[in-house]
């Protein structure tokens, strides 16, 4: 099966308690393409700027993602600065230069338009839609969005979300969408808008995956140090995606194993600055820690 994410390419600044580093390959569909190449051959569609260093498509093509799809434009690459806190629960975003990224209008080719599996990364939600209806028959569509476009274009956000399989969202975004503090209330909301399968993710408190079977809970991996949470939701989404892709199908029991391979690889993403983690990860240490998540969980 083959998956394919639209999104982000992007050079980030990033301060935690742990440091800080300037200009790294970033972008949310860079952290989902590497976490989603472990399952299924994937595909990036996004854009950069002239500024943007060869050797980070190197890198990514190096690991086997298809980058065809990244074209480059005159300007600037979309270029994201954040700080997190002490707890590393909460950030300040420091700046959001779009660049090249404002003016992104994805022209999928005859190969992306036949995509098995879509991941939606988080931009405005009718340029989700545009590059939805240019992929001809998808047996699984996913996207993710943020409180900028649920406040700002809530009845675009509305028509994608129409549109869609699935909605992958953190706890607070999925409280602001809705207007439900209660989060299966929330997620029935969000289920009568469209998307049947609706995974919401609560950090260190782990994931809720709602489908129509009911309610699944996978805890988020214990830790001993979180050095940038980063990317984490868009590693999720690729493990999550990737997974799916792999068994090629999207029932009950491989929704739930989905969601575990997600929570692992978000808890790789993390472990390191940008994608250093996340580079050289073997498939080996994902197996490893989905064994210890089946550990974590059994009584
Ligand atoms: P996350 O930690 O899951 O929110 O994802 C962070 C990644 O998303 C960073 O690598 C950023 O470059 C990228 N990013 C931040 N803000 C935006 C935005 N408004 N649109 C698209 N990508 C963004």
């Amino acid at each position: 099966m083959s998956l394919l994410v639209v999104g982000s390419v992007a050079l980030d600044d990033v301060e935690s308690p742990a440091g800080r580093v300037t200009g790294v390959l970033g972008g949310a569909a860079c952290h989902f393409a590497v976490a989603a190449r472990h399952f299924v051959p994937v595909s990036i569609v996004g854009v950069v700027g002239e500024d943007f260093p060869p050797e980070h498509l190197e890198f990514l093509a190096s690991r086997g993602i298809d980058i065809t799809g990244i074209y480059s434009a005159p300007g600037r690459t979309f270029r994201w600065g954040g700080r997190y806190h002490a707890s590393l629960n909460t950030r300040d975003t420091l700046f959001t230069e779009l660049g090249v990224f404002e003016t992104f209008k994805p022209e999928l080719d005859a190969h992306q338009r036949a995509s098995d599996f879509v991941f939606l990364a988080n931009t405005h939600p009718s340029l989700q839609l545009e590059v939805l209806s240019q992929v001809a028959s998808p047996r699984f569509t996913a996207m993710d969005t943020m409180n900028f476009w649920i406040e700002g274009t809530p009845a675009e956000l509305r028509q994608t979300l129409q549109r869609v399989n699935g909605l992958i969202l953190n706890d607070e975004e999925a409280r602001q969408l809705t207007g439900e503090y209660n989060l299966v209330k929330a997620a029935a909301s969000i289920r009568a808008l469209g998307p049947q399968v609706v995974v919401i993710k609560r950090g260190e408190h782990g994931a809720l995956l709602f489908d129509r079977e009911g309610i699944f809970a996978a805890p988020a991996f214990p830790l001993h140090e979180v050095v940038d949470p980063t990317g984490a939701g868009d590693s999720f989404a690729g493990g999550f995606m990737g997974a799916l892709a792999h068994e090629g199908r999207v029932d009950s029991e491989t929704l739930r194993r989905a969601v575990v391979y997600g929570s692992a690889l978000a808890s790789f993403c993390v472990e390191r600055f940008g994608l250093d983690r996340m580079r050289d990860l073997a498939r080996a240490e994902i197996d490893t820690r989905y064994a210890h998540f089946r550990a974590l969980t059994h009584f």
